[in-house]
């Protein structure tokens, strides 16, 4: 079992980074001016039950900047803070091919011209994707490193009804299929502690990304944010939050269901701190990543340890 970190037992998506390129490489959050079907009406105005008005969008910029301008912030900030050295744009906020193909190429070129940026992360729907988006995106991949960041959140079709995500798990699989037949990277996010989904059915997920080869997995927990529908149905008692104990232990089981080469770009997310409702305890992310290397180690296993073959 080959792990980039021999300190862990995953396989953590910036020491695959580190790996590649030999010096820490950065990814920096850009808000290029999208929407979401899901948030103009095409499909609906609700939007994602846990989604606030941001579309998911962790970083904050002075408004209407440039991408060029964002970028000299957010790189300037990590040469500083993480002494990054290279960086990925990571296309982040609402759904970032859901423009015309001209459009989408004006914004990508305007990231990868920047002399400090090696390649881009695009996050976006499943069904916000066609074959000439993807001829775009794979025709950077010659001189670029680049991914496509797939919100799927779960398998089960229930818990996409529940979330209001909007399309189906066969959404996914179809525009899975067609990325990788592009040869491009894909990462799924997926979401734990879904109400209403077993331990079982969250590993379920697990086993359906490993055969689905999927390359890379952003793992969340379930979180509750100021201004969502779901803050709503939590204040009325309706959603448990999980116990820290139990995702430690569930991201645990995940990971031993996925094979060592999916590389693991997040653990844990968490909202901005002042808009975050629950958990509290995931204020201190790094306590539960230090529990998940704990449990790993005491069980004595590792990511892709309860695969077959
Ligand atoms: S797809 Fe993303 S941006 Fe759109 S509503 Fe859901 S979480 Fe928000």
């Amino acid at each position: 079992m080959f792990f980039y970190n021999s300190n862990l037992r995953y396989n953590r998506f910036s020491d695959h980074l580190r790996h590649l390129y030999g010096v820490k490489v950065y990814k920096v959050t850009l808000d290029a001016g999208f929407t979401c079907p899901n948030r103009d009406g095409t499909i609906s105005y609700e939007g994602c039950v846990f989604c606030d008005n941001g579309g998911s969008f962790s970083q904050l910029y002075p408004n209407n900047i440039s991408i060029k301008q964002q970028l000299d912030i957010g790189i300037n900030l990590s040469k500083q803070k993480y002494k990054a050295q290279k960086f990925l744009a990571y296309f982040q906020a609402y759904s970032n091919t859901y423009k015309p193909v001209n459009e989408l190429k004006s914004i990508y070129n305007q990231a990868l011209a920047h002399d400090d940026v090696i390649g881009m992360s695009i996050g976006t729907r499943p069904d916000c994707i066609d074959e000439q988006k993807l001829d775009l995106i794979a025709s950077y991949t010659e001189n670029h490193y680049v991914w496509l960041e797939y919100g799927l959140q779960s398998v089960h079709d229930k818990s996409l009804k529940f979330i209001n995500r909007g399309h189906t798990f066969k959404t996914f699989k179809n525009a899975l299929e067609l990325t990788q037949k592009h040869n491009i990277n894909v990462c799924a996010h997926i979401i734990l502690g879904l109400p209403n989904e077993t331990r079982n059915d969250m590993l379920e997920t697990a086993k359906v990304l490993a055969d689905l080869g999927v390359n890379g997995v952003k793992i969340h927990l379930l979180c509750v944010l100021n201004n969502t529908r779901l803050a709503k149905l939590y204040f009325q008692g309706k959603i448990p939050i999980m116990e820290e104990d139990e995702y430690v232990e569930t991201v645990c089981d995940f990971l031993e269901l996925l094979p060592s080469e999916v590389t693991i770009h997040r653990l844990a997310g968490n909202g901005l701190k002042p808009n975050m409702l629950a958990p509290g305890w995931l204020s201190k992310k790094f306590v539960v990543l230090n529990k998940i290397d704990k449990l790993l180690e005491l069980r004595n296993s590792y990511q892709g340890a309860k695969l077959k073959n």
